[in-house]
């Protein structure tokens, strides 16, 4: 054992972290399929849990690394940090974007995986800095309510982690749109919140063309609770 504990991944978390690397790179498969991301924006980040440090504060994340095509996605590219963003194994330095993804981990225990893109619809509503309505029921079903907009935050500190975590604890939402930026999304692992990050995309595009034609309508808050509530009970994260 040596004394270098945020230099290295632990002996055992070793197979968790080697997982998480192999789920993320394909994770990051997804991203242009749905059209996502261009060029080498967006990422994929999970949270590798240290059963042996209960407040999670030996917790650690595996993201990709900054400016990587996604062509040239691998489980061996993958980079781990500790949740203060700190890297702790990999060749090339962690996406920018990093600090974002360990604040909303170490603020959020229950969060497990955490996306982020410049998907045009959701990034269209963010540059507006406009919440998008709940007025489709699979918005109902996986965001229970509206799609909130978090404040404008420089990239570089904390900011955009605190304003993340600010819009989304206490809220039903997934995903937050950061105003004039882009949508970050959460799950319980970092397949549940691609997936948010889709469907997030999805309506933000409904919605979208809906307000084209007219004025969408509101779904009443009673229908909303039920239909979130059914969703997440037969579908949702156990
Ligand atoms: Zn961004």
């Amino acid at each position: 054992m040596t004394n270098t504990p945020i230099t290295e991944v632990p002996a055992h978390l070793r197979a968790a972290v080697d997982a998480a690397k192999q789920k993320v790179a394909d994770l990051h498969a997804e991203l242009p399929r749905w059209e996502l991301v261009v060029w080498t924006a967006g990422n994929v980040s999970e949270r590798v849990r240290d059963d042996r440090s209960p407040d999670g504060t030996g917790d650690l994340l595996v993201i990709k690394p900054s400016g990587l095509s996604y062509d040239d996605i691998t489980a061996e590219a993958m980079v781990v940090c500790d949740l203060e963003g700190n890297l702790v194994e990999g060749d090339r330095a962690p996406s920018s974007d990093t600090a974002a993804h360990a604040y909303v981990y170490a603020h959020m225990p229950e969060v497990g995986g955490v996306v982020h893109t410049h998907s045009t619809y959701a990034t269209a509503w963010a540059a507006r800095g406009e919440e998008i309505p709940c007025v489709l029921t699979m918005m109902a079903d996986e965001f229970g309510g509206p799609v909130p907009v978090g404040p404008f935050a420089i990239i570089g500190d904390d900011s955009i982690g605190r304003g993340i975590v600010e819009t989304l604890r206490g809220s039903r939402s997934k995903a937050v749109l950061m105003q004039n930026h882009g949508p970050f999304t959460i799950g319980g692992d970092a397949k549940a919140a691609v997936k948010a990050a889709v469907l997030c995309e999805e309506v933000a595009r409904a919605v979208h063309v809906s307000c084209q034609l007219g004025e969408p309508l509101p779904i009443a808050q009673e229908h909303v609770d039920a239909l979130y509530d059914r969703y997440q009970n037969v579908y949702g994260q156990r």
